[in-house]
């Protein structure tokens, strides 16, 4: 029966080795399916042509490849390109490609749905369903690296996890999927290119840092006032900044990183003195970089854009306390594929 067939990317090099040794075949056939699953991406046994068709069947047999597939592209007037994404069991994930003149980005999910509930984000609505798998996290990757030589005739540049899902709920998986796509045997890509944004779990952070992980952390801040930040990311109210700034000096002791911060700033929400003031303070503990992001209204309206000034009042005052500080307008408004507004509603 197909459902008693195990996903063979769930295996380890060393596991795909001795499952050929354990069935008379040398363990070097374990590197050339290995090879076949990770750096070319194969869909199926079939296109594996340095393997005997007697091998192929038998892989056949006892294994299957859970190939995501992308079931709808939508590109935007800006170039922005959103992958919806149907895993092995139906369930749908977005992905994103952000192209600009100097590089192409893309924005993966990790989660079906979120464990979390900011107030101002599309995925929220979604219940969670399930984790991602490492496979279909590689997968997204591979799909956006794809179009990017198709459409703008140069491979993919950087990688944030920014998608669906709060990466740190589904930490082995993560990094599992990160080894995958730096090892030689993925895609070789630099993890410096490679950015995990959180909403900042303090013991996850901790347990990269110990790990002594080599890409990039981001913090969606929003608030650096408890009240605040509990008010539109509730789940502050077990993970308080007091917990997050201790576990980040603690990632900062260890890896010497900057810290980017991610923030968006909303009218009568978060848009005064006092509250890039906090921010200022919040930031001083460590190199920081603050992201102010343009916000992508979700239907409701709850939320709204803060007036120019609101942000010029930002980015002068965290200017002038040497806090790097940069402005990002939204990519691929038309189709929902701007920060926050990921829901599978295309
Ligand atoms: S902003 Fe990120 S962590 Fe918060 S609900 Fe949306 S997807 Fe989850």
């Amino acid at each position: 029966m197909e459902s008693a067939k195990k996903d063979i990317r769930a295996l380890t090099k060393d596991q795909l080795r001795d499952f050929f040794v354990a069935n008379g075949d040398k363990a070097f056939r374990g590197n050339q399916v290995y090879e076949w699953l990770w750096q070319k991406s194969a869909h199926s046994f079939e296109t594996m042509t340095n393997i005997s068709k007697e091998t192929r069947e038998m892989l056949e047999k006892n294994f299957v490849i859970n190939h995501i597939k992308v079931d709808q592209m939508q590109r935007s007037s800006d170039g922005t390109i959103k992958n919806a994404v149907q895993l092995y069991d139906g369930l749908i994930v977005e992905s994103v490609l952000i192209p600009t003149a100097t590089r192409t980005t893309a924005c993966v999910s990790s989660q079906v749905g979120c464990s979390l509930d900011c107030k101002f984000c599309a995925t929220s609505r979604l219940k969670r369903m399930r984790n991602l798998n490492p496979d279909e996290i590689y997968d997204q990757v591979v799909a956006i690296d794809n179009e990017s030589r198709l459409y703008f005739d140069k491979p993919l540049s950087n990688i944030v996890f920014m998608g669906m899902g709060e990466p740190l709920m589904n930490y082995k998986n993560v990094l599992q999927s990160i080894e995958k796509i730096t090892s030689k045997e993925g895609l070789g890509m630099s993890p410096k290119r490679i950015t995990v944004s959180t909403s900042g779990v303090p013991k996850m952070i901790k347990k990269m840092a110990d790990e002594e992980v080599k890409f990039n952390l981001a913090v969606s801040l929003h608030s650096a006032i408890d009240e605040v930040r509990t008010s539109i990311m509730p789940f502050n109210k077990n993970f308080p900044l007091k917990d997050l700034r201790e576990a980040l000096q603690y990632w900062y002791s260890k890896t010497k990183n900057r810290i980017t911060y991610e923030y968006v700033v909303w009218k009568g929400i978060n848009d005064t003195q006092a509250d890039v003031e906090a921010l200022v303070k919040f930031c001083r503990f460590a190199p920081s970089k603050v992201n102010i992001i343009e916000y992508n209204p979700i239907d409701d309206g709850a939320f709204q854009q803060a007036s120019n000034n609101a942000i010029d009042m930002y980015q002068k005052t965290l200017e002038a306390n040497n806090i790097t500080v940069t402005v990002r307008r939204s990519r691929g408004k038309d189709i929902d594929a701007a920060c926050g507004q990921l829901a599978n509603k295309s």
